[in-house]
């Protein structure tokens, strides 16, 4: 993988362009991709962005969020701008596996894969040219970068503000976790220079969502949340059928592993959702607890050092058993925190 910084004089001359990002996006993958796309549209280049899956409907404000192809949706169409692309983003993940069916045309790709990601163990033989840093905050963060290290800091404009900002913020926790360094701040105050307004942003992204989906988090809390004091830890188990009866669509479950992080003492935390094809593991820590090795030894997973995921193919009940001995088996770890 040659360095980002060898494109840069590369970018005077268009091309065709594809942008990807993770399955189920966030709003990091979404936001980092689509202020990439206003940027490279804006220097003349043909920009597809498509995204593996679906994704949330809180990502729907987003500008040029129309435009984005849903790869399960329309396969071939997908396909065909991927094997006609001269470069290829690949934004807020490491491994071709992270995009589920597309693996295989990202794979057969003729054109240059561009990593631009801040997640660990970077599969690095398979991009041309890319950055990897797990010190930055978010994908977003690092598109901002590009754009400016570029020498195209002109370019930046509202729409391109709006994006970046929902990525930094939400992959910072609003701006809380320990990743929220100077420059972080300094970017959003650029931002702001480009007439963001902030506010529309946050409530766009967190104040969105349908009724059933609030009685559906009253409900697992109440009901599913179960916490293991000796081990500081907290386990949500949510069964497909609570799923159904609240009709909980993408995106309805996201934000939902943080809730337990208010517990006093608490500091993993573990969520495990029965989407039918598989069990879903999301892990949350605070301080040196590593979920990235968690997810990574217990759950195929990985993800960053405090905040991970994972799949089973078990059901439910023996993914729960199995997550119960790992937490065992990581008592030490677990029950010496000091906070
Ligand atoms: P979330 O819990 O919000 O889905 O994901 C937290 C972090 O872990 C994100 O950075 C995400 O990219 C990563 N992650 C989630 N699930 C998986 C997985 O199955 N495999 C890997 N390698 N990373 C994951
Ligand atoms: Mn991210």
């Amino acid at each position: 993988m040659q360095p980002l910084n060898e494109l840069y004089p590369l970018l005077n001359n268009p091309r065709r362009v594809v942008i990807t990002m993770h399955q189920k996006p966030d709003a990091d993958a979404m936001g980092s991709a689509l202020g990439l796309y206003h940027y490279l549209v804006r220097l003349g280049n043909q920009v597809t962005v498509i995204s593996p899956t679906n994704w949330a409907g809180f990502l729907n404000w987003m500008p040029g969020v129309n435009q984005v192809l849903d790869f399960e949706k329309d396969p071939e169409k997908a396909a065909e701008h991927i094997a006609d692309a001269e470069w290829i983003f690949c934004l807020d993940f490491n491994t071709l596996i992270r995009t589920k069916r597309m693996e295989t045309s990202l794979e057969n790709a003729k054109g240059d894969r561009i990593l631009i990601d801040h997640h660990q163990f970077p599969q690095v033989e398979k991009f041309m040219y890319g950055k990897s840093d797990t010190g930055k905050s978010s994908t977003a963060e690092m598109v901002y970068d590009f754009i400016i290290e570029s020498g195209n800091d002109v370019k930046l404009n509202n729409e391109i503000a709006q994006c970046l900002y929902a990525g930094v913020m939400t992959d910072t926790g609003s701006f809380r976790f320990p990743s929220t360094t100077s420059s972080v701040h300094k970017m959003v105050a650029r931002l702001k220079e480009e007439g963001l307004n902030h506010s529309q942003v946050h409530e766009a992204l967190f104040d969105n969502f349908s009724e059933s989906r609030l009685r559906f988090i009253g409900h697992v809390l109440l009901n599913r949340l179960y916490v293991f004091f000796e081990y500081n830890t907290a386990l949500i188990t949510v069964p497909q059928a609570d799923l159904v009866k609240y009709e909980i669509k993408t995106g309805d479950t996201e934000g939902l592993v943080n809730y337990p992080l208010s517990i006093e003492g608490i500091r993993l935390v573990a969520i495990v959702i029965d989407r039918g094809e598989e069990r879903k593991w999301s892990f949350r820590s605070k301080g040196n607890f590593d979920v990235n090795v968690f997810a990574r030894k217990y759950f195929n997973g990985g993800g960053h050092k405090n905040a991970a995921g994972g799949g089973s193919k078990d059901n439910l009940e023996n993914t729960v058993s199995h997550f119960k001995l790992a937490m065992r088996e990581n008592k030490d770890q677990l029950s010496t925190y000091q906070f």
